[in-house]
Order: C-alpha cells, then sequence, then structure tokens
C-alpha cells in the first residue's frame, strides 16, 4: 500500500513536469530558418561561362543580356 501511493505521487509528479515541459516548448518561439542555407530545398544551378563553375541561380551575377556569371569580375570578362 505505501508503494501504490508512491507510485501515484510519482506518477502525478511527472505528469505535471511533462505538462510544463510541453508548455515551456510551445511558449518558445520557432528558430528562424534561413531559405537560401537550407540544403534541402531544390536549388537551381547555372553554370559560369567563363571558368565552367556550377552556383545557385540565386548566387549568380547577371549581366545586361541575361547571362549569369560567378562573380562580377567573371561578368566583366566575359561581357568583352
Ligand atoms: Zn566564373
Amino acid at each position: 500500500m505505501k508503494y501504490l501511493v508512491l507510485f501515484a505521487i510519482l506518477a502525478v509528479v511527472y505528469l505535471l513536469w511533462r505538462g510544463q515541459q510541453r508548455r515551456a516548448r510551445a511558449d518558445a518561439p520557432p528558430r528562424p530558418q534561413p531559405r537560401a542555407a537550407d540544403p534541402a530545398l531544390p536549388q537551381d544551378m547555372v553554370q559560369c561561362p567563363v571558368c565552367a563553375l556550377h552556383l545557385p541561380r540565386n548566387e549568380a551575377v547577371a549581366d545586361p543580356q541575361g547571362r549569369l556569371y560567378c562573380s562580377p569580375e567573371h561578368r566583366a570578362s566575359g561581357a568583352r
């Protein structure tokens, strides 16, 4: 009988503790995730015509003709 009461107290403490943990987790703001750095997202890859480097489209540098380069330096040398 003594152990049953002890077990009941432990169970109540455990349930209270678990409820508090869940509430604390719900109060915490979700971690901000930078979209560009998410490796799970498929990235549209483009190739620099100067050095043949492949890079994500959002990191490429475009010239007035719409060609995409890896850097402003290669855009300048590719425009020539
Ligand atoms: Zn390049």
